[in-house]
């Protein structure tokens, strides 16, 4: 326990890491450790990704071993093959409850955006984008024939496309403001405390709430763990990180799981462990009686009482639309923008990188906005709230910076952006976001590693063709510091200049 600020900088979920180890409760840290070395073939993208029953291949990154697969693919089309089923499978992701088994979905941009994209498009002599990217996406990951430009064009199209259904998604859904509260001091509140993760529907959420306000006995808490969970007028309070969920579910504080789609095995695992029901939220059957499972697991446990530090904790308008300008990055040109977000990851001390991202981008004058974990963290410790000098913008989770950028080009002010910065990526339709946004023309910065560093050629073309864009896509062979990132905010003064 040593290192225990090696695995979080949070104290509450300090306590909590050494409370789960007493008790011999395996959490994502001790499953990373045992993990490691990953898998370094499929890290440096030399793994082959083609729908091919001839391999596995892989390419030595040495060359001291095999050079080619089997059917003569060379490195620099395996690399970049890696990263196109990534596109492919982070557009198909953003598309989200627009696709059908029997269709693919057009996309419809918006004006700001669509004016972007077809501008680049043109530049670049490319024919305007449609759901049959994904088709052809698909197609050339049957058998490799394409060359390495011919796929990495591929990839930065799917990149484009997953922006326009991000934005698709989310007009149908919000629009202007929602209020959030953060932190663990909220499962102090209540007596019983039913914890969700993933995406429920709303019918299933919806249905809950109305239980959870009848019938006898203790008042019933809905509170998300980790994820950005949007309810009618609000989002629904979230207790924790997504880095914290499963040290909030060892706790004992959450007595029932309603576990909607992408819920990490993890985490349904733990409650099997910690006998803690679980509701699948596609289930709207499930829910009749889920109130009453949490109430009856409450009389049963004991709670810890470690919820109580209201430092940590916070509460916050959450911008759903770029056209709420009251909210966004005024007209002042001299005021340049920093985007901070993405997700927790244990390769990293939780919160750390977040929080000294942003207090040493704030000392520059840069006004900071975030979203995703990184967002929640930003709350906990106080960045976002009114006292602040300069008080931190939060953004809708699944769009995060394009709400930004889409503000900033719609003033004609894309110069004010000083960088764009995932500080961790979960999937793989996070890392279409960032590489959509460098080719739009966008610094942008990824602190999580991207599977391309087995073929310099795949690095220096990506590069290119970010930069003949105006944009940048620095990123790293190794888990940066926060300074080093901090360095590429600040040195680079020239950037956003034009
Ligand atoms: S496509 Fe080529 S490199 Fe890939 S698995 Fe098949 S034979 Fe091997």
């Amino acid at each position: 326990m040593e290192t225990i600020h090696l695995k979080t900088v949070d104290p509450v979920s300090q306590e909590l890491l050494r409370f789960a180890a007493q008790r011999g409760i395996e959490l994502p840290w001790e499953r990373y450790e045992k993990l490691q070395p990953q898998d370094g073939f499929l890290r440096l993208g030399l793994s082959c990704p083609f729908g091919c029953m001839q391999g596995p291949c892989r390419i030595d990154p040495f060359g001291r071993g095999a050079g080619k697969g089997i059917c003569g693919l060379g490195r620099d089309e395996m690399v970049a093959g890696t990263l196109l089923r990534l596109c492919l499978q982070g557009a198909m992701d953003a598309m989200g409850s627009a696709a059908t088994l029997e269709t693919v979905p057009e996309v419809q941009f918006s004006d700001t955006l669509g004016k972007m994209v077809s501008s680049v498009l043109a530049e670049n002599g490319q024919a305007d984008l449609n759901g049959s990217d994904i088709l052809k996406g698909a197609s050339m990951l049957g058998r490799s024939s394409s060359t390495c430009q011919e796929l990495l064009v591929q990839s930065f199209r799917l990149s484009l496309l997953t922006l326009g259904f991000l934005e698709q998604e989310n007009e149908q859904v919000s629009a202007g403001t929602k209020k959030c509260d953060v932190g663990y001091t909220i499962v102090d509140k209540y007596p019983v405390c039913i914890g969700f993760s993933g995406q429920p529907s709303v019918e299933f959420v919806q249905q809950l709430e109305v239980e959870s306000r009848q019938g006898p006995g203790a008042s019933v808490a809905l509170v998300s763990l980790g994820e950005w969970i949007s309810l009618k007028d609000r989002f629904m309070p979230i207790a924790c990180t997504s880095g914290e969920s499963e040290l909030l579910m060892s706790s004992g504080a959450i007595h029932l799981l309603v576990a909607g789609p992408g819920t990490d095995p993890g985490l349904i695992d733990l409650c099997r462990e910690m006998k803690i029901p679980v509701a699948v939220a596609a289930d709207i059957a499930e829910s009749s009686d889920v109130v009453q499972r949490a109430r009856q697991m409450s009389s049963t446990v004991s709670q810890m009482s470690l919820f109580t530090d209201a430092s940590q904790a916070g509460d916050v308008e959450v911008v759903m639309s770029n056209k709420d300008s009251a909210r966004m990055f005024g007209e002042d040109s001299k005021v340049k923008i920093a985007l901070i977000g993405g997700t927790d990851s244990p390769q990293m001390s939780l919160g750390q990188l977040p929080v000294e991202l942003a207090n040493g981008i704030q000392d520059q004058g840069f006004r900071v906005a975030g979203w995703g974990d990184t967002a929640l963290w930003m709350i906990k410790n106080g960045l976002t709230s009114d006292e602040q000098k300069s008080e931190v913008l939060i953004l809708e989770d699944r769009q995060g910076p394009l709400l930004a950028v889409k503000d900033l080009a719609e003033k004609d002010q894309l110069g004010r952006l000083q960088g764009i910065c995932f500080t961790g990526l979960k999937n793989s339709g996070e890392l279409a976001m960032a590489l959509g946004l460098a080719y739009l023309g966008c610094p942008v910065s990824v602190a999580a590693p991207i599977p391309v560093q087995g073929s310099q050629l795949v690095k220096d073309t990506m590069a290119e063709m970010v930069q003949s864009n105006g944009g940048e896509l620095n990123h790293y062979d190794h888990v940066p510091q926060a300074k080093e990132i901090l360095e590429w905010f600040t040195t680079l003064s020239i950037k956003g200049a034009a």
